[in-house]
């Protein structure tokens, strides 16, 4: 049975970071990231697949931290665009424009396609390598949703502001963070880690 004090999580990304954190946080489990660590190491997403980037996110930056580590890659697929921006959303309208620019593009494309489906999803692809750096886990959760008309309000990040859950008549940027993390792609993958992580440490 391993004893693991801590878990990396392993993205530079601020908001993944909180919603990850903020799940493990209400079961105990403390984490670090790769700025506590001044980890250098930036592992390129080379991958075709959300899955395989996650893979290996995890793989390398455990193998680097020598540490248990827990890795995610997500993205928005939008029906009507053929699943894109699917693995390429944070490099959608070019690697370096803020997400005004990525949203304003996306909403334009969109209106490009005349079509009537709006509906899209987030995936998140997780997954936990061990300190030799073998993913030894790995789960997908979805979000399935719908692209809104226009952006709206200011919590979350990236596509929040555009992305309106099943169920809801708000953005993500609208509505509560405790409701994201317990409806996103996101809080489903962190929700079925953590089935699986107390289980493996035999809690
Ligand atoms: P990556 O996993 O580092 O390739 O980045 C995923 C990108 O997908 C983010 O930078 C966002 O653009 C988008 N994304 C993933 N999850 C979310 C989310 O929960 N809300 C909004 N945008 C997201």
């Amino acid at each position: 049975m391993p004893h693991i004090d801590r878990i990396l999580i392993a993205t530079r990304n601020a908001g993944k970071i909180r919603e990850i954190a903020a799940i493990l946080g209400r079961h105990g489990i403390e984490t670090v990231t790769l700025a506590d660590l001044l980890m250098l190491l930036d592992v390129e997403e080379t991958g075709a697949t959300f899955l395989e980037n996650a893979a290996k996110k995890a793989s390398e930056y455990s193998a680097a931290a020598g540490m248990y580590s827990l890795a995610e890659d997500s993205g928005l697929e939008v029906a009507a665009l053929g699943g894109r921006p699917g693995v390429l959303s944070a490099r959608y309208a070019g690697e370096s424009s803020d997400y005004e620019t990525k949203i304003r593009t996306l909403l334009a494309e969109l209106d490009e396609a005349a079509s009537d489906d709006r509906s899209a999803r987030f995936v998140c692809s997780m997954a936990f390598a061990d300190p030799a750096g073998e993913v030894i886990w790995t789960t997908q959760g979805i979000c399935e949703g719908e692209v809104a008309a226009s952006p709206r309000g200011a919590n979350g990040f990236g596509y929040d502001p555009i992305f309106k859950p099943v169920g809801f008549a708000e953005t993500f940027g609208e509505l509560d963070d405790d409701v994201k993390r317990s409806v996103s792609h996101r809080a489903k993958a962190t929700d079925s880690f953590m089935r699986f992580f107390l289980d493996f440490i035999g809690g």
